[in-house]
């Protein structure tokens, strides 16, 4: 019986990004290409508890994580943010996956006062998907562009170092966008390298693809963490709160082994790199 599709296990090599869905379904935006499914209403109060957080904390101790990543939806609409947020960075880096909405000079100020306060850094990864103003507006809904522009600068001026998080949502490659994104940072006095740009692949909700067994990629984000969401433990951002991504109910005793049984996989897959987690490599001298 060789027809009968299996999917391809895949095992964690290492424990070193720790996601926390801070809140699943609260955003101030509806973007076109998020993968996330938003009810109509847009007031959906589905905040993680900072006890929950506190706990998976406590139970991930021996693990060797090198990076808290706070996302959503948007992390920033979370009631309790800053206390999570300082919570996390006793422990290690915290990177802050945002639209940038809530981010002013004010803002920025504060948030570089918090990181003083630790020993690890704050990273922001702001979401932007187009250099074209009207075509990014499009996307992500009107006067978004200016927003995150805005919230890049005040973060800049304040000796942040952020990262622009791009979905390639017309296809246009990695090299063309980077190009164009460096204009536009430019004009706003950012310096922008090369590794201040994480680009993804877009991965469209109507796909039905699945995963051969003979695939190749460099890193999957599942392979290298687990998502924590007020239900239980994940494998990856894209399968929070969806059965196929289940790895139990905390991190006393969670799934290292899970099956690429979706077609987010096979984004990842098609992505090559990890979609969610920061290379490090790129940043170092
Ligand atoms: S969606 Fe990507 S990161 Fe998540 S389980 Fe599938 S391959 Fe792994």
């Amino acid at each position: 019986m060789n027809n009968i599709y299996t999917a391809p296990i895949c095992e964690m090599k290492a424990f070193n990004n720790l996601f926390i869905e801070l809140t699943a379904k609260n955003c101030n935006q509806r973007c076109k290409h998020c993968y996330i499914d938003f009810p109509l209403s847009k007031n959906i109060k589905d905040f993680i508890s900072i006890d929950t957080i506190k706990e998976a904390l406590n139970d991930t101790n021996n693990e060797n994580i090198e990076c808290i990543y706070l996302t959503g939806a948007e992390p920033m609409t979370h009631p309790d943010f800053n206390n999570i947020l300082r919570l996390c960075l006793k422990r290690c880096n915290v990177c802050i996956f945002t639209n940038g909405s809530f981010i002013n000079e004010k803002k920025a100020r504060f948030l570089k006062r918090v990181e003083g306060e630790s020993c690890f850094e704050i990273i922001f990864k702001l979401s932007i998907d187009h250099y074209n103003e009207v075509k990014s507006d499009d996307i992500r809904g009107r006067g978004t562009y200016r927003q995150v522009l805005h919230a890049i600068k005040s973060l800049v001026k304040y000796g942040f170092n952020p990262i622009l998080s791009i979905t390639d949502y017309y296809n246009e490659g990695e090299e063309v966008l980077r190009s164009e994104f460096q204009k536009v940072c430019s004009k706003i006095g950012f310096d922008a390298k090369d590794n201040n740009f994480k680009i993804n692949k877009w991965h469209d909700k109507n796909s039905t693809q699945e995963v051969n067994s003979d695939f190749s990629r460099e890193s999957l984000d599942c392979e290298y963490g687990r998502i924590l969401t007020a239900r239980g433990i994940y494998t990856c951002p894209f399968l929070a709160n969806d059965h196929r991504g289940r790895c139990g109910s905390d991190f006393k005793d969670f799934a290292r082994k899970n099956s690429l049984e979706s077609s987010f996989c096979m984004t990842c897959i098609q992505n090559k790199k990890a979609m969610f987690a920061i290379d490090y490599n790129l940043f170092k001298e």
